[in-house]
């Protein structure tokens, strides 16, 4: 049974599911791609989403603060400018002192530390007036004492949260008051430090802005706290005259480390400004900070980051509070962009689409492995059950056909050759139906051969009967001149090979003819048949009479040593004459022969010879007077 291959049925069977199958593990496989990839894209943005707002909240929870504390201090110290009485030159130079380059500068003890005629306890305040204020009118002055009195009674709640607090007087004025327990900025600043100049000054004045709104510097690195740092500004006016712009420095080293470091696996961040400056950016640092926080994106001219930042640009406003998903096909990624509160930046994260598709295919992949595993089992078991159910049973079959065309029924039949035909189904129905098959053929060949053999018997007895009917005469029932031929042969043969002596006697029977006149030709037959009898009777064993022809015989003799064949031949003569059968019409009165004799001898060439011979004698004896032999 092993050796029994797995037929091309089981193959084909086999190829077919193999294609089915392969197609189906394909078509599973790409859905569950897709899926997995709707699904992991899905996934991956509302993540994205969640990590962006999270982060510009956290992070926007600085500005926040800096923008109520400064619009605090600007309702308190409008409060106060507009109730507060008259300071006298001596309030101003109990806080002032001018130096001997012309600057105005705080006196160092309210840096250092000391308890001030009002009783507030006074540190780290500085302040400062170029020297290119040549007059300080009454009005500077008060509004500068205002302004240290509030930044000292506020400056120290804020110390944890922000480097510094302070505040400039307008533009031309040149002065500044700061609280910064770092540095006493205002002992150091150079006499003839201008403070005025530059866009963050200006952006706080009327006619650049009209609507009075707060200003954030751009980001700039601080050499002095070794920190990145932005400024935020608030002007603050009164009855339509721009007074003062308290302002705080809010360092950012903190922030940038966790945009660099708090991100999302396999995705960066960056921040960039509304107007197209690199705020922050993991790779860029270096450069931002030789350009001292004003790096534009169009002069850094790096073609990743213009490209995202043009399509940022493209989508439209980003409300705050809201994140913007970017589909980013030049760089592949998404991009999330959230507004940050306070200086107006742009937080962006830049996912790589690789991420999703990488999850897809890993997905993909197992989906191959498990479909592939299971086809292959699959497969096992259909070759198995094709092998068992079907190809071994259809190979037995064709053994078993075989066996029935070699006529070797026997082996189906009685089971030897095990066919299946214990399970219910149609391979057993052919098994019965085959050996069903085997016994009517089986059967019909044996009532075959029976008959052909019954008839084979028959048809050899007729032929065994034929041929002896072919060797005797009709009327006499002795051997006919055919069965003569052939004998006579046989012994001339025999004789001329010198293995035996024979001798040929032919009779005739005297005037046959005027017999039947005289008698009937039913009498003439009659004495035929006699006159055959007493021939056959009177030969002796080892004489054979054959009628050769009308009332002709022939005898042939084999060699006897007891009597001379002329002695046997008269004897035969005589024996008819001794019948007694009446013939009126012959000069013997009875039925007699005449016969010629002929003894072998090796003159004669062949049989002919001999035959002429006996009959050239028959000849002589009736010429002679019948009724005699001649030798
Ligand atoms: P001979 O003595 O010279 O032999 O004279 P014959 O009359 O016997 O010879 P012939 O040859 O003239 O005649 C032979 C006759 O034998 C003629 C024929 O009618 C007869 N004869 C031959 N065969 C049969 C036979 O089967 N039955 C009968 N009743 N007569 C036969
Ligand atoms: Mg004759
Ligand atoms: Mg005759």
């Amino acid at each position: 049974m092993r050796n029994i291959p797995a037929s091309s049925l089981a193959m084909d069977v086999l190829l077919k599911m193999a294609i089915g199958a392969t197609l189906v593990v394909l078509l599973v496989t790409s859905l569950g791609y897709w899926y997995v990839y709707g699904k992991a894209e899905q996934e991956a943005i509302d993540n994205l989403k969640k990590f962006v707002i999270n982060r510009t909240q956290h992070e926007a929870i600085m500005f926040k603060l800096a923008e109520d504390n400064l619009h605090v201090f600007k309702n308190k110290y409008l409060t106060s400018y507009q109730v507060a009485h008259e300071f006298s030159d001596e309030d101003f130079d109990a806080l002032f002192f001018r130096d001997a380059k012309g600057a105005t500068r705080m006196k160092r003890e309210y840096y250092d530390g000391t308890l001030t005629p009002t009783g507030l306890y006074s540190s780290g305040m500085s302040g400062f007036i170029g020297n290119n204020v040549k007059v300080l009118n009454a009005d500077l002055k008060r509004r500068l004492i205002l302004g240290y009195h509030l930044i000292a009674e506020m400056g120290p709640g804020c110390k944890t949260r922000f480097a510094n607090f302070f505040l400039h007087a307008t533009y031309p004025e040149n002065a500044i008051i700061i609280y910064y327990p770092e540095s006493p900025w205002g002992l150091n600043a150079r006499a003839d430090l201008i403070m005025t100049d530059g866009a963050v000054v200006k952006a706080t004045l009327q006619q650049y802005n009209p609507k009075r709104r707060a200003v954030w510097t751009g980001l700039y690195y601080d050499l002095t706290a070794n920190q990145w740092a932005i400024t935020y500004e608030l002007p603050v006016d009164y009855e339509g005259r721009h007074l003062i712009t308290p302002s705080h420095d809010i360092q950012l080293n903190d922030l940038i480390d966790r945009m660099i470091s708090e991100h999302l696996e396999g995705s960066y961040n960056f921040i960039v400004s509304a107007d197209g400056n690199l705020v922050a950016h993991p790779q860029k640092l270096d450069e931002i900070k030789q350009q001292m926080g004003v790096l534009s994106l169009e002069k850094l001219g790096d073609p990743t980051l213009s490209s995202m930042y043009e399509q940022i640009k493209k989508s439209g406003e980003v409300v705050t509070d809201d994140v913007k998903i970017i589909d980013d096909h030049v760089n592949g990624t998404y991009l999330a962009v959230a507004r940050m509160a306070g200086p107006e930046w742009l937080y962006v994260t830049v996912y790589p689409k690789n991420l999703i598709s990488n999850e897809a295919h890993s997905t993909a992949k197992i989906i191959i492995v498990i479909g592939m595993t299971f086809f292959f089992f699959m497969m096992l078991i259909v070759l198995y059950v094709i092998r068992k159910n079907v190809a071994i049973p259809v190979q037995l079959l064709k053994i078993a056909a075989e066996k029935i065309s070699e006529g070797d029924y026997g082996v189906v039949i009685d089971g030897k050759l095990k066919l299946p035909d214990s399970a219910p189904n149609e391979i057993s129905l052919l098994v019965k139906a085959f050996r069903h098959m085997a016994i009517q053929i089986r059967d019909a060949n044996k009532i075959l051969e029976d008959k052909i053999e019954e008839r084979t018997q028959a048809l050899e007895a007729v032929n065994e009967k034929l041929t002896a009917l072919s060797f005797l005469d009709g009327l006499t029932g002795i051997y006919n001149r055919r069965a003569f031929d052939q004998t006579f042969h046989v012994k001339f043969e025999e004789a001329r090979e010198g293995r035996d002596n024979f001798a040929l006697m032919i009779c005739d029977i005297d005037f046959f003819k005027l017999y039947n006149d005289q008698y009937g030709h039913e009498t003439g037959d009659q004495a035929l048949k006699e006159t055959a009898d007493t021939l056959v009777r009177n030969s002796g064993t080892l004489g054979h009479v054959y009628r050769y022809g009308g009332e002709e015989f022939a005898i042939i003799m084999e060699n006897d040593l007891l009597s001379s064949y002329e002695e046997r031949a008269l004897n035969l003569l005589k024996a008819v004459e001794k019948l007694n059968r009446e013939h009126r019409m012959s000069p013997y009165g009875v039925l007699t022969v005449s016969a010629g004799l002929a003894v072998y001898n090796e003159a004669f060439q062949d049989i002919k010879d001999m035959f002429i011979t006996a009959d050239q004698n028959l000849y002589t004896s009736k010429k002679a007077g019948r009724n005699q032999l001649t030798l």
